[in-house]
């Protein structure tokens, strides 16, 4: 069974065919560093960490990049707050990155540029831009020509001059107003680079597209992130990327779901999260990495705190259950056919949930069977039967990353 994966351009879950057999080129969009991160954005690196892991065991070798949104003005509003400048405050928030990452047992990117270190690409890419007529400068400002708004809506599938027929206030400066920034003009107390257009920075959008495009090089395979980042930020970097080099900038876009909070969607920005930190504290990276899988990736996780204690206490009981089968001495008895049986359908059970867009809910589920059988068979195993149950055991681990 081929491996298939949901497109958000296509709307369909469609066969995954990497660019060039073997190789998987993927990027994803990584936090804007002025907080320690939340649930929300966990899903979505989990999410991708379990792309990754399964690609990865079925014999493709990953590149994969993940950026930090270094300068911004949430990060000058944090810095003032410390008392500190923006860059440390970045470099901080960085840190406190990788801490929860390595908690949830996140696999190392293989490259994490970040937005301050790639502004030269972004002013060359504005520059060609600019050449082409596709951008026009005003007042110190850049921006994209986005044609009225019909070029968007490929990604989003939605018709943004139907929504907002009853009228839209033209922001100042630009000719439309669904045209976007690239370059933005410097205002008091933010980091600024210097350009053909003055003092400023460019937007977030040019600066995903540099960052990945200079990691990865052109038309790479994924593109992730969550569902949030669909529009405008994913159709703007698909803009850019075919006005720059006349393709996408990736061949699949792929997005989770949200979480949300009391059925609101979890943000940092309106205050309604929970971190990573706090739930990792009282229960383990596993426990949180655990429950997060029991949901599909493409469905909304309503995150509840009895949810998570109840997943806990699974967890728990079937990390109990794994320890008690490496420990065992082995009886005289012997099941080896039906553990091959068992060993079989698990494995099978597992190709196909991961296959069919990375059911983890379904693994977990074939994971949770096999070793409740194991362990309440384990009196007749063998020293090599249990052997064999925890290599089936290590096999799902590779892939779902709980233990
Ligand atoms: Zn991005």
């Amino acid at each position: 069974m081929a491996f298939r994966l949901y497109s958000t351009e296509s709307g369909k879950t469609e066969d995954f065919q990497p660019n060039c057999p073997g190789e998987v080129r993927m990027y994803i969009c990584g936090p804007t560093v002025y907080n320690v991160i939340h649930i929300g954005h966990a899903r979505s690196y989990i999410t991708f960490d379990i792309l990754r892991r399964w690609l990865e065991f079925s014999g493709h070798e990953v590149n994969h990049v993940q950026n930090f949104s270094d300068v911004e003005e949430s990060i000058t509003r944090r810095a003032r707050k410390l008392g500190i400048s923006p860059e440390a405050t970045a470099e901080r928030f960085i840190e406190e990155f990788f801490l929860d990452a390595d908690e949830l047992n996140l696999k190392r990117a293989h490259a994490y540029p970040t937005y301050s270190g790639s502004v030269p690409k972004m002013i060359d890419i504005i520059k060609d831009l600019m050449d082409s007529g596709v951008a026009y400068e005003s007042g110190g400002d850049v921006y994209f020509r986005s044609d009225g708004g019909k070029k968007f809506g490929r990604l989003s599938h939605t018709d943004l001059q139907e929504s907002v027929a009853g009228g839209f206030e033209l922001p100042e400066g630009r000719e439309d107003p669904f045209d976007f920034v690239l370059w933005r003009k410097h205002r008091e107390g933010e980091r600024f680079w210097d350009s053909p257009w003055g003092k400023g920075r460019p937007g977030w959008h040019v600066g995903c597209y540099a960052m990945s495009s200079s990691s990865l090089g052109e038309c790479f395979d994924v593109h992730g992130g969550g569902l949030d980042l669909i529009f405008p930020h994913h159709e703007s970097i698909l803009l850019v990327s075919e006005a720059h080099t006349r393709m996408p900038v990736c061949n699949h876009f792929i997005h989770n779901s949200f979480v949300t909070l009391g059925r609101k969607k979890m943000s940092k920005s309106s205050g309604n999260f929970v971190t990573v930190r706090e739930l990792t504290d009282k229960y383990g990276g596993g426990a949180v990495r655990f429950y997060v899988l029991k949901h599909h990736y493409r469905a909304i996780l309503d995150f509840d705190g009895s949810g998570v204690e109840k997943s806990s206490e699974e967890y728990k009981d079937l990390k109990r259950k794994v320890e008690g089968l490496r420990s065992t001495s082995g009886g005289n008895g012997s099941r080896s056919e039906e553990i091959s049986m068992r060993i079989e359908q698990a494995e099978s059970r597992l190709r196909e949930a991961m296959n069919d867009d990375l059911h983890t809910d379904r693994a977990l589920v074939a994971l949770l069977e096999f070793v409740n059988w194991a362990h309440d068979e384990a009196d007749g195993f063998s020293k090599e039967d249990a052997e064999r149950a925890l290599q089936v055991v290590d096999q799902f681990d590779k892939i779902l990353g709980l233990f």
